[in-house]
């Protein structure tokens, strides 16, 4: 398999468990010869996600620096069982071009499985959502027929995240799970690291041999391909010109 071309998912000091600046993360994508990267900090309501108007404000980042295309991102928290995420208003709409949306504690309980269902079948239905984050990680179970076909019905990605694999076997087996699944159903997928620090961008050996495992068609795998990936996110900044605010 060729090698990823654009980082989907990563945090920066900014989340105050990761550890690193966005100008560090984004000369280390050039180091590695990656042409994009996806900065995607936490959202207001997680414990050590950053404000509203960090969002709201992040077109003041370069678009490109070090022949890196720069997207400005995040990784939104679920918050209910009604797919409500923690970013709205201008702090959702105005400057982010990709917006993972993911669970993490303690909105859900480990084996609230309709809740977590009814989440991620809601949160598609909301336009800024473009990527389901690290739903193969241990800890919550849902309906992955109803979920993955809900993503086939509405566009929506599926993230392969490396970080899902220091979870445990159980977690590897579920990513397999899941991906088997998404490339029955014809569904695109990113392959991400959710870095912490900037040495740990562009490391994706293990979510990588899953897709290689299961011979994962290659255009399928938004982010193996700078141009694939950009023109994703300009058919998206056209589409959600057309689309009202969504609270
Ligand atoms: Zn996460
Ligand atoms: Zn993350």
């Amino acid at each position: 398999m060729r090698s990823v071309e654009v980082e989907t998912h990563c945090h920066t000091n900014v989340s105050k468990h990761a550890y690193s600046t966005i100008l560090e993360n984004v000369r280390y994508a050039a180091e590695i010869g990656l042409k994009g990267i996806c900065i995607t900090d936490h959202g207001p309501e997680l414990f050590d996600g950053a404000p509203p108007y960090y969002f709201s404000n992040l077109n003041l980042v370069s678009k490109e620096m070090y022949g890196v295309r720069i997207y400005k991102g995040a990784e939104a928290s679920i918050m209910d069982k009604n797919g409500r995420i923690d970013l709205s208003g201008k702090a959702l709409t105005r400057s982010l071009e990709w917006v993972i949306a993911s669970i993490h504690l303690p909105e859900f309980e480990k084996d609230d499985f309709a809740s977590v269902t009814s989440a991620y079948l809601h949160v598609m239905e909301n336009p800024y959502v473009d990527v389901i984050g690290h739903c193969g990680r241990g800890d919550w179970l849902f309906d992955r027929e109803k979920v993955l076909k809900k993503a086939k019905e509405t566009g929506k990605i599926i993230e392969i995240n490396e970080h899902s694999f220091d979870s445990g076997d159980e977690s590897a087996h579920r990513c397999y799970e899941i991906a088997r699944r998404c490339k029955a159903l014809e569904i695109p997928v990113v392959i991400s690291s959710d870095a912490h620090f900037s040495g740990a961008i562009g490391g994706y050996r293990r979510a990588q041999t899953l897709l290689e495992e299961i011979a994962y068609p290659e255009k399928w795998i938004l982010n193996l391909d700078f141009s694939r990936f950009d023109a994703y996110i300009e058919a998206r900044r056209q589409r959600l010109k057309k689309e009202p605010v969504f609270t």
